[in-house]
């Protein structure tokens, strides 16, 4: 059916998501389970093999017949470029349409240089990574950004980040944009992780809550295997929740006794130096543990116990099937897991937790990078946005 208005074809962006299912993959399998008439769902297979959505291959017959022919989404027709810009250090990737790391680059770089001189950093990144990998950027079809702080998804305009100064409002998407000519899509660090994580690791879970402790402390939802931004893009920020034993800690938000005051990897790097032992960030944190530094050992199963005191709440209000762990500190792995499964298989309901799952990301630092290109793939591939991407020839 074609769509005179925008010269789009409708349906056929339903049918690429039936065939990247692997639901169908012959004319006859398509044929039956569309009940489309052969003409339309021959329209429909041209225009998306005209823009590379699909390749066909040959599909070879057991009984020894003329092969048929199949068609295959090609995951190589569009490249994505994803960022996962944290409070100290950035991760920086292209992928192809199926979230492989096509090129990946690392670098420390402070996000409070302030926005424009950030986003140039990650603009020439960007083209030097093309460049690098043979790919121009006609083939971007979009870029992802994580930030570490809140984030207006539907604007992509970071909302008072508390760490961030200079980005409050700025427009992400339109700088950037504007200079790579692709759609840019913009959220907070946490809620990409989270996607990462459950495309890529646990697509079976409905629903999923990612913890990052790292600088500070945050979630990721998903519910109903969709992400859970809440009203106002807030939810999940559980660094901010008063707990018992932070009653004497000012927070750097300003509130007295938040969790993210004694158990984020900061805070746990402040308290060894009041001890004595040399550690400025969360990754020295995590090197003093691997090192068996005593002080530092005792002090991570304290935080795993307290982020789980705030967990097992969440557990019994929300009833996530997996938690996972990640961020900086989730790297002292074991000794964080071990604190946090003590609290909260003691503290949370029975029925809430007789088949939960606690465990560390499996993405590790890639879990950003990931999200932000599943961020990108998910609307692309959106069966409105295929139709709209398919003109009528
Ligand atoms: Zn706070």
């Amino acid at each position: 059916m074609l769509n005179e208005a925008n010269g789009s074809i409708a349906g056929a962006g339903a049918l690429l998501k039936i065939l990247r299912d692997g639901q169908a993959r012959t004319r006859a399998e398509l044929v039956q389970l569309t009940g489309l008439a052969r003409s339309t769902l021959a329209q429909r297979l041209e225009a998306l093999l005209s823009q590379q959505w699909i390749i066909p291959t040959e599909e070879a017959i057991s009984s020894g017949g003329r092969p048929a022919i199949a068609f295959t989404f090609n995951r190589a027709a569009r490249v994505v470029l994803a960022a996962d810009l944290g409070a100290t250090h950035a991760r920086v990737a292209i992928t192809d349409l199926g979230t492989e790391v096509l090129a990946e680059r690392a670098a420390e770089i402070s996000i409070d240089r302030g926005p424009e001189e950030t986003l140039a950093w990650l603009q020439r990144t960007f083209e030097e990574m093309l460049a690098e990998t043979g790919h121009d950027l006609d083939e971007v079809c979009g870029i992802g950004v994580g930030l570490p702080g809140p984030v207006e998804h539907s604007s992509g305009r970071p909302v008072n980040p508390p760490i961030m100064p200079g980005w409050d409002g700025f427009p992400v998407p339109e700088w950037l944009g504007s200079r790579l000519g692709a759609p840019v899509l913009v959220d907070n660090d946490v809620n990409i992780m989270a996607l990462g994580e459950h495309w890529a690791a646990r697509p079976e879970a409905d629903h999923l809550i990612f913890v990052k402790i790292g600088t500070g402390i945050g979630c990721g939802i998903i519910s109903d295997r969709r992400l859970h931004r809440g009203a106002q893009g807030a939810a999940g920020d559980i660094g901010h929740i008063r707990v018992a034993s932070a009653l004497d800690t000012v927070c750097r938000c300003g509130n007295i006794g938040c969790l993210e005051a004694v158990a984020s990897g900061s805070a746990m790097a402040a308290r060894l130096c009041a001890a004595g032992v040399e550690a400025s960030d969360s990754r020295d944190v995590v090197r003093l543990v691997r090192g068996g530094n005593t002080q530092a050992v005792q002090l991570i199963r304290q935080a795993g116990r307290e982020v789980g005191d705030v967990l097992a709440s969440i557990v019994n209000f929300f009833n996530p099937s997996v938690i996972v762990l990640g961020g900086d500190i989730a790297e002292a792995g074991e000794q964080l897991l071990a604190g946090l499964r003590e609290v909260i298989y003691s503290r949370s309901l029975p029925l809430a937790t007789q088949h939960l799952t606690i465990t560390a990301s499996e993405l590790g630092d890639r879990a950003g990078v990931i999200g932000a290109a599943v961020m990108v793939i998910e609307h692309v591939l959106a069966p409105g946005s295929v139709d709209q991407s398919v003109i009528r020839l």
